[in-house]
Order: structure tokens, then sequence, then C-alpha cells
């Protein structure tokens, strides 16, 4: 067993010990690793291990790493979760089968755009701030109901569910209770939630998607931690 297929294993059996405890079906809850930082060749070794779900926070690194990978593993499913520009929805929509991070009008609307030229449907994730940060993106919790109708009824995005990053000095168990209510009250089925630190709390309290990096592929160069809030 190679390194990465052997912490695979155990995130994998912690997220279905977690699951269980709670008890949920393991099978409820999707492992996307998050290979941000990291060169094709870790990627290669959980696939290999058989593992689909993958995650990256920069269109521009993703674009450096999975064409290839995706034209390798047809099955693979690649996660934006970090901030897009509108700018960059092209680039999203072309290369990503999930984007995380939507979190405000004017990205909804390029996103919708470039769906419709594109012919490609990408399942979103309203990204919402449930700390109330102000460096983090993401939409604030009261304005977020107003946002997932507009989604829905004027951009006619396909809206699955919501994604919180909390703030690093809170008790995350709060802010994953909160998504989950605000998820409940909209509708909305996915809630992607937990990282390495807290992905066992996150599945407790309800996470469809856990997000899990370092765990995985070991600890990043600390600069790429900063690139989950706007520039
Ligand atoms: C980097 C990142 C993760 C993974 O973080 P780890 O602590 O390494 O598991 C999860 N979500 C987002 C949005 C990230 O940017």
């Amino acid at each position: 067993m190679t390194e990465g297929a052997d912490h695979l294993a155990e995130v994998s059996r912690h997220i279905a010990e977690a699951a269980r405890a709670a008890g949920r079906d393991p099978a409820e809850i999707t492992l996307v690793a998050v290979s941000k930082t990291h060169g094709a060749d870790r990627v290669r070794e959980l696939l290999e291990a058989g593992h689909r779900v993958f995650g990256e926070n920069r269109v521009q690194e993703a674009q450096g790493k999975f064409p290839e990978l995706k034209a390798a593993y047809p099955d693979l499913e690649l996660h934006l979760i970090g901030p897009l520009q509108t700018n960059k929805a092209r680039d999203a929509v072309t290369l990503f089968d999930v984007v995380q991070s939507v979190d405000r009008d004017k990205l909804a609307a390029a996103l919708a755009k470039e769906m419709e030229r594109l012919g490609r449907r990408p399942a979103c994730y309203i990204q919402v701030n449930t700390g109330e940060e102000p460096q983090k993106a993401g939409i604030l919790p009261k304005d977020l109901d107003a946002f997932v109708a507009a989604c829905r009824t004027q951009y006619e995005l396909p809206v699955v569910g919501l994604m919180c990053i909390p703030p690093v000095d809170e008790e995350p168990a709060l802010h994953f209770a909160l998504l989950a209510k605000m998820a409940a009250r909209n509708g909305l089925a996915k809630l992607s939630m937990g990282m390495s630190a807290d992905y066992e709390t996150a599945v407790r309290l309800g996470a469809t998607h856990v997000r899990v990096g370092s765990a995985l592929f070991g600890a990043r160069p600390p600069l790429a931690t900063s690139s989950a809030v706007h520039a």
C-alpha cells in the first residue's frame, strides 16, 4: 500500500465510525480529497486506490493537473472549493463537476451564462460565511434565503447544497449546526462541511461531503491556507 492509500483507508474508517456513532449510513458521506499544492502523482496514488472525488481551490492550479487525470479516469469528480472570480467562470464550468463556492449575484449570473454557452451544468453549492468574517468568502447568513431563491428562479443554477468554512478560532460544531439548519430551511440536501481537524464533528452534524486535505496528503506550505479567503 502507498502512503496515500494508507491515509485514505484511515480517514475513510474515521468517517464510517463517526457516521455509525451518529446513526447514519457511512455511504451517505462523500470524502472530497483536497489535493491543492500537491502534484498529479499524489492524486494518482489515490485514484489507483479507487478514490474518485477530489477538490481544488484554484482554477488555474486544477487546470495544470486534472485534464490529463480526467482523461485517464473518466469517472473522476472534481470540486471547486475555493473563491471564484467571475472572469474564471468559463474555465471553472469547463473543468469542474461541482462548484462549491457560489456566493454572490455577479458570480451566479456568470456561471449561468457559461453553463448555457457550454451546455455543461456543474452542481452548485452556496458558500455561507457563517462566522461573518470580513476577509472570508461566502454569503452572509441573513442574505442566504433570498440568494438561494435567486439562484433557483432567476439564474436557474443547479443548486444542491451549502458549504461553509468555520472561523479557525471558534467551535466548528456551532457553525456546522447552523449550516445544517439553513440547508433544511431551504430544502437543500447536501452539506459540505468539515476539514482535516473537524470532519468527524461535521459527520455527526449531518455533513454529506467532507473536504479533507492534510490528513490525506500531509502538510502544505503555510502560504496555501490563506487562499481559502478572498485576496
Ligand atoms: C484547503 C481546504 C480544505 C482542506 O483543508 P485541510 O485542513 O488540509 O483538510 C478544505 N476546504 C477548503 C475550502 C480548503 O481551502
